[in-house]
């Protein structure tokens, strides 16, 4: 990767733009449509800081007109990038970035290298029929979304402002537009290597891999099969960040291989939602009438991206097709005990379980799926009956009994369950407590009711205020409070039987 050098004077942004220097032709230089009159909604101050943004001098309308891309910060080098993506199963060979820029890196106080992007900036050559615009609606969802997941401990993409451009998009009705500015670990997607596998030449492919492995894996970069090996640490994130997500109910909705990221965030966030009731066949997205990407199918739909990508870094991994596949075959099937491993450590976290007694057997596996299937038959709201079970650990199985309408099928699980505990403790005098349950099982999570009012206060009033009390409570997860329970309280059965998410587009 190559170093830009750095002007004397200390910019805003400290770009250092390494996609634009290292990959030419694998993207379009693009400048932000103007935007008529911008003011600023949001600004995530904390992220700006870990970024070593210095915004301290500048005020509300200058931020604004730079969120809004009419005063691009120095060094910024705009460019919309080319991918491709399989959408519901079908491929499209020519998407690419639509109504978002690349406007470059910079170096966090980590020393992680981090994209700066716009969304909702305008049209560029890859709109095809779009404006190139989004509504202030599903770009403050993306933030309120973004930064729960990070209280999470998701790893995630996350908003660093949002500003109101002044002028109407037109959907079904006319709506208030607005720009993202988004902070990635990257922007590279399954479907970038899709796009270059599909339209360009070998050794463009095997640029992209370079480029990501340096980025992602540096640690591969000497190593002689590491294309295979970055195939394979793709996979293992993507493993670990699908079983965080089964864990806290979460459902992408938009699980194109154009949505799933290399580095392993949550990416793209258009209709997605946290699951109340649990429901493994549940499915918000108005668009995905068949399921497709519905709670459950998550970590096989994984996979199935993951193979998309194998099949484009074929001719990387051995010239010899036969050997090529039976190598990605290998990481490939070995990705469901992956996902298995993760899935289950975090279960036992939630459990308050350490495995102890044997971690290779499937008996707490077996006590997790039995508690789900508890959840499903009696349609429990899953964040507060995780939340409760600590609380049961604690001594205290009154609130958890609450959730249950009968009490038959819980007391037995509940001895199940004590059993298992007393079984590890008699190994251990340190097994996981309430307290060490509660750091996994969130009391908070973005309800979907209280999103709604969120959004709807923003674009329909003009009102921030309902936005900001969300953002501010969901900074917290773990910890209960009685002065944000309203936040906590589930949806009522009619609301989730209505809702649906729609793509911001
Ligand atoms: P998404 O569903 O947001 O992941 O987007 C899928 C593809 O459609 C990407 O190539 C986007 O850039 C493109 N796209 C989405 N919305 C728009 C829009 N309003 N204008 C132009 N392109 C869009
Ligand atoms: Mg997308």
């Amino acid at each position: 990767m190559t170093l830009t050098d750095k002007p004397m004077s200390s910019p805003l942004f400290p770009f250092d733009n390494t996609y634009v220097s290292d990959l030419p032709g694998f993207y379009a230089p693009c400048r932000p449509a103007r935007a008529p009159a911008p003011s600023l909604l949001f600004l995530n101050r904390g992220l700006a800081e870990a970024l070593r943004l210095d915004l301290a001098g500048q005020d509300d309308a200058a931020l604004a007109a730079m969120f809004a891309g009419n005063a691009l910060p120095e060094g910024a080098q705009p460019i919309a990038q080319a991918y491709a993506g399989h959408q519901f199963g079908h491929f499209s060979p020519q998407l690419g970035d639509g109504r978002a820029l690349l406007l470059g890196e910079v170096v966090d106080r980590h020393g992680r290298r981090r994209d700066i992007a716009l969304k909702g900036s305008g049209r560029t050559p890859f709109s095809r029929n779009g404006d190139g615009k989004a509504a202030l609606g599903p770009m403050l969802r993306e933030v309120l979304i973004g930064e729960a997941m990070h209280a999470l401990g998701i790893p995630t993409s996350r908003a660093l402002a949002v500003v109101a451009t002044g002028a109407p998009v037109q959907r079904e009705r006319p709506l208030p537009g607005a720009i993202l500015t988004r902070v990635a670990a990257s922007h590279l997607r399954v479907g970038t290597f899709q796009y270059f596998a599909a339209h360009g030449t070998p050794d463009q492919v095997r640029q992209l891999a370079d480029y990501a492995i340096a980025r992602h894996d540096p640690d591969l970069a000497d190593s002689a099969d590491r294309y295979l090996g970055f195939l394979r640490a793709v996979a293992e994130r993507q493993a670990a960040l699908v079983a965080q997500w089964m864990h806290v109910g979460f459902i992408h909705g938009v699980m194109n291989t154009d949505n799933m990221s290399i580095p392993g965030e949550t990416i793209d966030y258009g209709p997605c939602a946290f699951m109340e009731a649990f429901d493994p066949g549940a499915v918000f997205s108005s668009i995905d009438e068949g399921g497709r990407y519905a709670y459950a199918e998550q970590p096989r739909i994984a996979r199935w991206n993951l193979t998309r990508l194998a099949e484009a870094l074929l001719p990387l991994i051995d010239p010899q097709e036969g050997r090529a596949i039976a190598l990605a075959s290998e990481v490939l099937d070995a990705f469901p005990t992956r996902y298995r491993q993760h899935w289950l450590a975090g279960l036992r976290a939630k459990l308050g379980l350490r495995g102890l007694v044997d971690p290779s057997d499937n008996a707490d596996a077996a006590l997790g799926e039995s508690w789900l299937d508890l959840l499903h038959a009696r349609r429990v709201d899953y964040t507060l009956a995780w939340r409760r079970l600590a609380d049961a650990a604690a001594g205290d199985e009154a609130p958890l009994r609450a959730l249950f309408a009968g009490q038959a099928g819980l007391d037995r699980w509940l001895q199940r369950w004590r059993e298992r505990r007393a079984a590890e403790d008699a190994g251990a005098s340190d097994a996981p407590g309430a307290e060490a349950m509660r750091r996994v099982n969130p009391w908070l999570i973005p309800r979907n009711h209280r999103v709604e009012e969120a959004l709807e206060a923003a674009s329909e009033q003009g009102d921030l205020a309902p936005f900001e009390h969300l953002l501010h409570a969901l900074r917290r997860p773990f910890e209960e409070d009685p002065a944000r329970a309203r936040y906590a309280e589930p949806a009522t059965g009619e609301f989730m039987a209505e809702f649906r998410t729609f793509c911001g587009t």
